[in-house]
């Protein structure tokens, strides 16, 4: 038997955040329990622990954050019949309704009725255990390790922008910030077969980091004026299409100016700013096209067998790995210390193997 009970992170407010003994989520007939192995800290989870809200999003009530959770499925509703007990499993974390107009049409990231965890009020998964709808579960291929399917959630967005941005395998690719979502659509991008790659950010760590995983060249948008650079880098014109994560406001300004006449932008981060100027007569002038990108759709099982044998260099993106007990002094890093942290695995069952940044003393 599964103890009622479990052990979670709860948030009561901003910097507020204990582990608690808290009643453990029960499958419904649809639903699979999974015992979380690892889960992932986003920046959204840093931004609800720091200011209790992102946008329209607010935390009235206390939370358990967290949706990059990977796990084992240790109990079945009675109508699962696509997993079985002792399957490991990555957790997709929005349910969408599918009986809506955008859900009908395959876009069900857009469904007004997404029940997203770890966005309030739904609870995430910074715990032993997490429920979740059978269909929203993807069994991992034996070579793909539970840090892997943890990571496939931010990987998706990634990959989701390298299909709407119609990403080809001779593109030239330009990713602004690589933050965790940048560094992991550079690995998008190669699962696209694209091989040419240019990237910026202002961390020296990050762009290491990202030469490591086969960029051709990095930039420092706090030492060079980034669209020049791109000129000069790609034949005078500009790349094919510029990958946007950094949510900067400068930034965001010069991706139309990153890519070459006919060319496309694509824009993930977002900024907290009302507005941001954008030059539209120079998208207008130039035949661009831009795509917001919010979330991923059928994504997932695309993503596994992109990655499948062995392909997968997603855990090059963590950084740091700690038990759920030690979430605050985690989330702490996760906010201070961007020089020389990308991605932090949370483990809620266990004490993890690897607590040292792996090159955190390179930086
Ligand atoms: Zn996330
Ligand atoms: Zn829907």
């Amino acid at each position: 038997m599964i103890a009622e009970k479990m052990k979670a992170a709860v948030l009561e407010k901003p910097y507020e955040i204990a582990v608690k003994e808290v009643t453990r989520p029960v499958p419904g007939p649809d639903e699979v329990l999974i015992r979380i192995h690892c889960i992932g800290i986003c920046g959204s989870d840093v931004h609800y622990y720091s200011h209790g809200r992102i946008g329209r999003y607010v935390v009235e009530e206390p939370i358990i954050l967290g949706h990059e959770a990977a796990g084992d499925v240790v109990e079945a509703g009675e109508n699962v019949s696509s997993l079985s007990i002792g399957d490991r499993v990555a957790i997709e974390p929005g349910v969408a309704c599918g009986k809506c107009s955008y859900c009908k049409s395959g876009r069900y990231n857009l469904c007004p009725d997404v029940e997203f965890m770890a966005t309030p009020p739904f609870d995430g998964a910074w715990a032993e255990y997490a429920v979740v709808r059978s269909d929203f579960a993807y069994k991992l291929p034996e070579e793909m390790t539970y840090e892997e399917g943890a990571l496939l959630e931010p990987f998706s967005v990634g990959f989701h922008a390298m299909s709407r941005g119609n990403v080809k395998a001779g593109d030239v690719l330009f990713i602004s910030g690589l933050g965790p979502i940048g560094l992991l659509a550079v690995q998008a991008a190669q699962a696209f077969g694209v091989t040419t790659i240019y990237a910026s950010d202002v961390v020296p760590a990050r762009r290491q980091l990202a030469l490591e995983m086969g960029v051709d060249q990095v930039f420092d948008p706090s030492a060079e004026t980034i669209p020049q650079r791109i000129k000069e880098v790609v034949n005078g014109e500009g790349a094919d299409i510029c990958v946007e994560t950094s949510g900067n406001r400068f930034a965001m300004g010069e991706a139309v100016h990153c890519v070459k006449r006919g060319g496309r932008v694509v824009f993930i981060g977002m900024t907290q700013e009302e507005t941001i100027p954008v030059n539209l007569n120079h998208v207008i002038d130039s035949e661009l096209d831009l795509f917001g990108i919010f979330r991923y759709a059928n994504v997932y099982e695309k993503a596994i067998r992109a990655l499948a044998g062995g392909k997968s260099k997603l855990n090059e993106v963590i950084t740091h790995s700690f038990p759920l007990d030690r979430i605050k002094e985690a989330l702490e890093i996760a906010e201070h210390q961007k020089d020389n942290s990308v991605k932090i695995m949370i483990y809620p069952g266990q004490t993890p193997s690897k607590m040292e940044s792996p090159y955190s003393d390179t930086v």
